[in-house]
């Protein structure tokens, strides 16, 4: 018998049984005993005084993005027993992710900033080893980057960790004035598309125009879950998007979908292989997988359902804020960039007297923690789908408590 099966079986004999008599070892046997199944795991949060908090922000990078589905904890768990060929696993990966988004062809990529940087790269080196291995410098190469004003972001990095330049315009006439034998590439910030002078469709068009390969990032964009096959079918080349926001897939992976010669070639300049500039944004298989996992149940997931979820959600939290006097609040769903239900609540600071700062700390603070946006002025900005169920409630609770106490 195993010392656990003896331990179990000790529970359920009489004391005065024959067994147990005083030549079994009964105290060396508990004393050594490992411990029960069922044992709390390792917290390691409290161990190691890691603040963990309720998210009412939403999916910010610097809060850690969100909190994988189970499926996908469970997929990077199954998978992280054996090897396998990383090639192998992204080619039928990647498959799968290009049926699933109506794309010729798609890979996994260290998030979306490493799908922005390996498909440029793709784009510059084609599949040649020797301009693989020279980026990012440029010669021989074309070098240059076709972007809106507006869309001329921080984002635009990691296009220019390549070696590339960005030129910027604003309207269809500069484009074209814009484009000559240097132009890579046309690349659009789905977020920024509203402030553009160009929308996306139009961007294709004058890609198509001028035989110039566009690029969509869509980051944060993956609600509505059109968005994931829409920018595909649009015809844009290459489809950037984050694994670990919306899709609640590992935070480190993302996807770059799009023309099967472009995927290839950025493929080049990506782990495992080496001596190229994305050698440093590798995913391990079982994020691979994840990611898989994490797409696949989102696209299948009942979107209806959800968006029902977060209003009820927002409803609560509207309920618990709503009668307090000087207080308002507004809710809106923006077109793009984080597309979900999104709370306004402001308050007028001769009645509730506390800065939005202020305001933030005392939750940040309080317990259990919570984190939301500041907003304008006296303002505070809440998504709802990054809470776990229930959680609603206590934000409701301590936002009134808040509220209450700085009205005093
Ligand atoms: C988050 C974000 C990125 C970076 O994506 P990661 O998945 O964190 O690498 C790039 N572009 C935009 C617009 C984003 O919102």
């Amino acid at each position: 018998m195993k010392r656990r099966d003896v331990i179990k079986n000790l529970s359920i004999l009489p004391v005065s049984g024959a067994i147990i008599g005083s030549t079994f070892p009964f105290e060396s046997v508990l004393s050594s005993t490992p411990p029960a199944p069922s044992a709390p795991k390792q917290d390691l949060f409290k161990e190691l005084g890691i603040r963990t908090f309720i998210n009412a922000a939403g999916t910010y990078t610097a809060m850690s993005g969100c909190l994988m589905q189970d499926e996908v904890m469970d997929a990077i768990r199954s998978t992280s027993r054996e090897f396998a060929m990383i090639d192998e696993v992204q080619d039928k990966v990647g498959e799968k992710i290009a049926a699933l988004c109506n794309a010729e062809a798609a890979t996994v990529t260290a998030g979306c900033w490493s799908a922005l940087v390996l498909g440029t790269a793709g784009v510059l080196t084609g599949t040649d080893p020797k301009k693989v291995a020279q980026l990012p410098n440029l010669e021989g190469m074309k070098s240059e980057v076709i972007v809106q004003k507006a869309h001329n972001q921080g984002y635009v990095h990691a296009l220019t960790n390549t070696g590339v330049k960005i030129v910027e315009i604003e309207t269809a006439e500069e484009l074209g004035k814009a484009v000559n034998e240097k132009t890579a590439m046309m690349w659009f910030l789905n977020y920024a598309g509203p402030d553009g002078k160009i929308m996306n469709e139009e961007w294709v068009a004058l890609g198509k125009k001028y035989k110039i390969p566009t690029m969509i990032d869509m980051a944060a964009d993956a609600t509505p879950v059109e968005n994931l096959w829409k920018y595909n079918k649009m015809g844009f080349d290459l489809v950037c998007v984050s694994g670990g926001k919306g899709l609640r897939g590992p935070q480190s992976a993302g996807i770059l979908m799009g023309k099967k010669d472009l995927i290839a070639a950025a493929r080049l300049n990506a782990p495992p292989r080496g001596g190229n500039i994305g050698r440093g944004m590798k995913v391990n298989k079982e994020e691979i997988l994840g990611m898989y996992v994490a797409l696949e149940k989102f696209v299948n997931m009942d979107h209806e359902k959800e968006w029902k979820i977060w209003e009820d959600r927002v409803a609560v939290i509207v309920d618990s804020v709503k009668k307090l006097n000087g207080v308002f609040f507004k809710v809106t769903v923006p077109p793009v960039a984080n597309h979900t239900p999104t709370l306004n609540i402001s308050w007028d600071s001769n009645i509730v007297k506390v800065t939005r700062d202020e305001f933030q700390n005392r939750l940040r603070h309080g317990n259990p923690s919570i984190e939301m946006i500041g907003g304008k002025d006296n303002s505070v900005v809440i998504t709802v789908w990054m809470l776990k169920p229930g959680q609603e409630k206590i934000v409701g609770a301590r936002l009134r408590e808040e509220f209450v106490n700085a009205s005093a």
